[in-house]
Parts: C-alpha cells; structure tokens; sequence
C-alpha cells in the first residue's frame, strides 16, 4: 500500500503490519519480513516519479524534508 506524507511524496507501506520501512535489496519488511509485491514496488516508483516531476515545476521548493526515503543500507 501507499501513503502519503504531510509534505505529500508517497511512501511504499507493508500490506501485512503497515509499516514503512523495507529491505529493498530483498524486498521484504523489515518488521514482519513479508515479500512485497513488485507491482506494489512499481506503482510506488510511479508515484514517487509523479511527485517529483509535481514538484520540479514548482521553483524554489526542490528541498522536502522527509521526502526521500532513507537510503539504503
Ligand atoms: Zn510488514
């Protein structure tokens, strides 16, 4: 599932806990280590694009805390 945080950049949730955070080398949850899908993964890439080409047209905004997801271990 995706949510969207309060500075709206979509964030890839777990379908099973809920939780945000994921192994993506793996692709699994890192809370209860169930695979996520990889249309979830691709819809996620799609949203986040669309949030980034959103925001790329408005100056001056480029810098959203919380926007990027933590990088990757
Ligand atoms: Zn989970």
């Amino acid at each position: 599932m995706i949510f969207h945080n309060p500075s709206g950049a979509p964030e890839l949730a777990c379908e099973q806990c809920g939780c945000r955070w994921f192994d993506r080398m793996h692709g699994t949850c890192y809370e209860c280590g169930s695979q996520v899908p990889a249309e979830a993964i691709a819809e996620f890439d799609r949203a986040l694009q669309a949030f980034w080409a959103k925001n790329a047209g408005q100056e001056g905004s480029a810098a959203v805390p919380g926007a990027k997801p933590p990088a990757d271990a």
